[in-house]
């Protein structure tokens, strides 16, 4: 789902992973009861990062746009690749899950199912924000995402690089999309938070497939926040305080991508 921002703003929010929406066909491919799938859910969702999102488009001085996944993660994974080329396929993690994040059978390993999913899902949203991004370019000559994530505060099973650091605060840079002076805006606008790790413990940040590495106009930058800060990470109760602050901390990024 869009929402549209100011006409002449460049920034992006991408919210990948906020919410617990599953269709009823999709759900009757997934293998787990419903105690478990709300227990999977809870581990796996970016909670509030949507709301976290909304705060600081409001805040910002120039309305950012936003980009943001009305189903959960569990339909499919816009982030990851749709192909060999993803590093979590082997975790049974790729733009399909088959795997839980504790290694469970999450779905049956089925190539025309994941083919259907890919189809229905996968690439009408990447398509859609390939041409957000055209669009920002063609108004503004720029154009900057902003991919906003959460993690919990252990590293669940199915992390690959789970012997990192957790800092409160992971920024996650690219080394072709995101310039320093990028990085030093998130820095400086979430330190009031404690420790800001780069690339620690998730690495990277998302740009359209249609873009990476070759339109050097589509600058991007990942925020993970550290789902201790603003929620109970057992009952998922959030803390609204600290969820307001976190979106004016992200304001404040904004504004300096915007510049
Ligand atoms: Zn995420």
């Amino acid at each position: 789902m869009i929402h549209a921002g100011a006409p002449s703003s460049p920034v992006i929010l991408h919210v990948p992973h906020s919410s617990t929406a599953i269709p009823a066909d999709v759900r009757r491919g997934i293998l787990l009861d419903d105690a478990a799938l709300d227990l999977e859910l809870l581990r796996m969702t970016d909670a509030y990062t949507d709301t976290i999102a909304t705060t600081a488009a409001a805040d910002a001085k120039t309305t950012p746009w936003r980009f943001v996944n009305d189903l959960s993660r569990l339909v499919i994974d816009p982030e990851r690749f749709p192909d060999a080329r993803e590093e979590m396929l082997t975790a049974g993690m790729g733009a399909v899950y088959t795997r839980t994040s504790g290694a469970a059978t999450l779905r049956a390993s089925d190539a025309l199912a994941e083919a259907g999913l890919i189809a229905r899902y996968f690439t009408p949203y990447a398509t859609a924000l390939a041409h957000l991004v055209d669009d920002r370019l063609n108004a503004c000559r720029a154009a900057t995402i902003i991919d906003v994530h959460s993690f919990p505060s252990v590293a669940l099973p199915y992390e690959l690089h789970s012997d990192l650091d957790r800092p409160e605060i992971c920024i996650g840079r690219d080394d072709t999309h995101t310039p320093q002076i990028l990085v030093d805006a998130a820095v400086e606008a979430f330190c009031g938070f404690g420790t800001v790790g780069i690339n620690e413990p998730f690495i990277g940040t998302y740009v359209p497939l249609s873009h990476y590495g070759t339109d050097l106009r589509v600058r991007s930058i990942m925020l993970e926040v550290r789902r201790d800060l603003y929620m109970d990470e057992s009952s998922g109760a959030p803390n609204e305080g600290a969820m307001r602050a976190l979106g004016a901390a992200l304001a404040r990024l904004i504004d300096s991508a915007a510049e």
